[in-house]
């Protein structure tokens, strides 16, 4: 019992700010709470296979970072990052240290990126579908989302042309490789007209790439910075801003990532980060330079085969297990898949008959910014056994053949 004072009770929801009140409950972590019962196959989580973390190398380096450094290791450290860190990454990248900036999380660098780009409705130009986790950052700054249609071969880039003229975009965000959520590829010509077409229009181009690294099929395709880089010839002009991260390579838990720029958006980045956190963990920095030399090409081998294997199980139980109709991705790298049902059946309204029949998906409609998708729905392949594999495509498959029967 209070004994002090009467006083009126904050109505706390009235006192939120606009932007805080513009954001939304993740509709994934809506689901994943349905998904997670503990018999249930869930091809709906994205999270990277944990028996494939490599804890050993992990403690080796936690102790060798912790010897070389000391107390160092614990101290405060800089919001740029660890040098060692940056300047590796900037090697692989063929860029100076400076145009990279460590982020805790890419997801961190998306939404800093949305707090030094974005104003109140600008127009944000993004795939249909898109990542869910970039509409999340990007949401409280205000954006007016526009979708570019998308195909097999990723953005329709003829029909962004066709978009671009008047629109005065600002930016332009893609997941080039391996897409989440439908594990498309941008082909390698479309990739050079993207990056001509965005800078014609002044637009900025984010380029997310987690997963690039993890290819099982096919031939590596440029980077867009790497293109934007050749085409205006100097890092601290390129239009392209590229993102990625130690989380599907190595592992997630580190939050270790990272953002190429050019100079003037990486000084404003450290202040925005600065302002969130100071600086990404100086320890967790160190671990990961302690593996990207040797540990980090094993681990990206031993990803690749097992994502390779898994994809390919899934796919060949699709083609078995599944009715006519189902339209699917044929990933060439990463953790997804998407399927894309006939017209009129709700992928949303279908999820508790597949639990029932003990296996989940995400639907897809929450990863188009402005709506639309009710038909499909993404499978993550990266977290499961072959068992698992087999058997929840079977009952996905009975699952979809019951829908289409009615
Ligand atoms: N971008 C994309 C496209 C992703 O799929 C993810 C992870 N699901 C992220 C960014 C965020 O990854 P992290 O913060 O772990 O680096």
């Amino acid at each position: 019992m209070s004994t002090g004072p009467t006083v009126p009770t904050l109505d706390l929801h009235a006192r939120l700010s606009a932007r805080a009140r513009s954001m939304n409950a993740s509709a994934i972590r809506e689901i994943l709470k349905i998904t997670q019962q503990p018999d249930v196959i869930s091809f709906a989580g994205g999270l990277p296979a944990p028996e494939l973390f490599p804890m050993q190398e992990v403690r080796d380096a936690t102790l060798a970072a912790l010897d070389r450094y000391g107390p160092a290791a614990l101290q405060y450290s800089t919001t740029e990052g660890h040098p060692p860190l940056r300047e590796w990454i900037g090697a692989q990248a063929g860029i100076p240290a400076g145009n990279v900036q460590i982020v805790t999380g890419s997801q961190q660098g998306l939404d800093l990126l949305g707090k030094i780009l974005i104003d109140e409705g600008d127009v944000v130009l993004v795939e249909a579908p898109t990542y869910l986790g970039a509409l999340q950052s990007f949401q409280p700054y205000g954006p007016r989302y526009v979708q570019v249609p998308t195909d097999e071969e990723g953005i329709d880039v003829e029909a962004l042309a066709d978009l671009l003229p008047g629109l005065n975009a600002k930016v332009l965000y893609a997941v080039p490789n391996f897409q989440n959520p439908t594990g498309r590829t941008l082909s390698a010509g479309r990739r050079r007209r993207l990056v001509e077409l965005t800078a014609q229009h002044g637009v900025l181009l984010i380029e997310d790439d987690p997963y690039g690294a993890l290819r099982f099929t096919g031939e590596p395709a440029p980077s867009l910075y790497s293109l934007g880089l050749e085409l205006h010839g100097h890092p601290d002009r390129n239009h392209v801003i590229y993102s990625s991260s130690f989380s599907k390579t190595l592992v997630p838990g580190l939050r270790d990532a990272w953002v190429q720029a050019a100079a003037p958006v990486i000084a404003k980045l450290i202040q925005a980060k600065q302002g969130a956190d100071l600086h990404t963990p100086t320890l967790n920095q160190m671990i990961v330079t302690e593996l990207v030399q040797d540990v980090l090409p094993r681990q990206i081998e031993r990803v690749r085969q097992a994502y390779g294997e898994r994809a390919g199980l899934m796919l060949d139980r699709i083609r078995a297990d599944f009715p006519q109709g189902v339209q699917y991705t044929t990933p060439q790298g990463g953790m997804f898949l998407w399927l894309t049902l006939p017209e009129g059946v709700d992928t949303q309204a279908l999820l508790p008959r597949a639990v029932e029949r003990k296996v989940a998906y995400v639907p897809g409609s929450p990863f188009y910014a402005l709506g639309g998708g009710q038909n499909t729905m993404r499978l993550s392949y990266s977290n499961a056994t072959p068992e698992q594999i087999t058997q929840g495509i079977r009952a996905l498959g009975d699952t979809l053949r019951g829908a289409l029967a009615e």
